[in-house]
Order: structure tokens, then C-alpha cells, then sequence
């Protein structure tokens, strides 16, 4: 379980504007997080992988508290073990695809049952600028999957798949998302092609 009771004041050009989320977390749970643009989607996830700092409030799991403002506990990124698919891929461009997910995972049954998900088998010796956007946004979700996070951030996972690769890759992340236990928490700006996965909804702004 992970419990989120937490303010931001986010700088936007018009003004300031409010982050409120008050939510808690199911374990293994997936939830689609939902609202329009500049509402703070992304600082929110930022927020929980420790990257933002909150103004107030706190972040705890059921074993440990990676943030509290009266008590001035903020875990850095690193010791809350979090998968994180940035819009932005954040791929390293002299890694090839397996390379990656070694850097990641020295499980290579893991590392093989990744790249076969991703459909990213015949890729696997290529690096990201010989990689389509699809296949890169792929490698990018196998490679936060690659140290079986317990929490998983997912900001526009799927934007450039195309449908018939989203429904199938989907289902198939799904079993992964079981399989480690991960609690998972996905912006989509299409929240349909997450019907069939998510348990849970969190709407911000
Ligand atoms: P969304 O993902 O919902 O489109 P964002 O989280 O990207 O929204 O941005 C929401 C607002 O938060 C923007 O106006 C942005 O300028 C502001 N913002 C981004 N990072 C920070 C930060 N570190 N501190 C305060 N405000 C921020």
C-alpha cells in the first residue's frame, strides 16, 4: 500500500495553481490517472519517484516513509526502488536494446523474457536511433520493468503505439505487472485503452 497525502504549489504562466492528491494506493492495484493538460500529471508521478519535492504533506508505504514535511524525511530516488517510463524515454544512445536492460537486471531469463514482450527479439543489438518511436517507448517500459519495481510510474506509456501493438503489449504487461507485484500507475490522456487492465482511477485538476 502506498498512502499519498501531499500539496504542490505548481508555477504555471497564468498564475498559481494547487496540486492536491489525497489517495491511497491498493498493492498490485492499477490505476489511471486522468486530467487535462497542466494540471500536474507528471509532477504528481515526480513527486512519488522523489524528483519533486513536495510543499507538504507525506508519501509512506507500509514498511517505510519516503516523505514527511514536519519530520523532514525525503528518501532520495534510489531508495524507493520505483520504475519510471518518462515521456522523454530516457534512453542512453550508445546502448543497444539488450544492453539496457543488463545495465538494469543481471537476471538474464528476465532480460530475454523482456525483450520477447516487447517484441524487441530481432532488435535486441540495436541501439536507440535505430529504433523506431514505438520500439524505443517499448524498450523504455521493459527497462523500468527490468528491476521489478514495487511501484511503477508510467507517464504516457503508450503514445506511440499503435492500437493493434497497444492492446496486445498491454496484456502482456499486465501478467508482468502480477508476476513482480508491482503497484502501477499509469497517465494516459486515452483512458479507454486501459479498461480492460486498470482497477482504480485518480483524476488531477
Ligand atoms: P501535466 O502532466 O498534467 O500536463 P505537469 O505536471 O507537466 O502537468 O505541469 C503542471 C504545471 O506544473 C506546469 O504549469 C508546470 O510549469 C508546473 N511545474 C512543473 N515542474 C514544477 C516544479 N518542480 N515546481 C513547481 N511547478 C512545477
Amino acid at each position: 500500500m502506498i498512502a499519498v497525502d501531499i500539496e504542490k504549489k505548481l508555477k504555471a504562466y497564468n498564475g498559481q495553481q494547487v496540486l492536491q492528491v489525497k489517495k491511497a494506493f491498493i498493492p498490485g492495484s492499477i490505476t489511471r490517472i486522468t486530467g487535462p493538460s497542466g494540471a500536474g500529471k507528471t509532477t504528481f508521478l515526480k513527486m512519488l519517484a522523489g524528483l519533486i519535492t513536495p510543499d507538504s504533506g507525506i508519501i509512506k508505504t507500509r514498511n517505510s516513509t519516503w516523505f514527511d514535511a514536519t519530520q523532514k524525511i525525503n528518501l532520495p530516488p534510489q531508495q524507493r526502488h520505483i520504475g519510471f517510463v518518462f515521456q522523454d524515454y530516457a534512453l542512453f544512445p550508445n546502448m543497444t536494446v539488450k544492453q539496457h536492460l543488463e545495465y538494469a537486471t543481471t537476471d538474464a531469463n528476465w532480460t530475454n523474457r523482456l525483450v520477447t514482450i516487447g517484441g524487441l527479439d530481432t532488435f535486441a543489438d540495436h541501439k536507440p536511433n535505430h529504433l523506431s518511436g514505438g520500439q524505443q517507448q517499448r524498450l523504455a517500459i521493459l527497462l523500468a520493468l527490468a528491476i521489478k519495481p514495487k511501484l511503477l510510474l508510467m507517464d504516457e506509456p503508450f503514445s506511440a503505439l499503435d492500437l493493434k501493438m497497444k492492446s496486445a503489449l498491454i496484456k502482456d504487461l499486465q501478467m508482468l505487472f502480477t508476476a513482480i507485484g508491482a503497484t502501477t500507475l499509469i497517465v494516459s490522456h486515452n483512458p479507454q485503452e486501459l479498461d480492460s487492465i486498470s482497477t482504480d482511477a485518480l483524476e488531477i485538476g
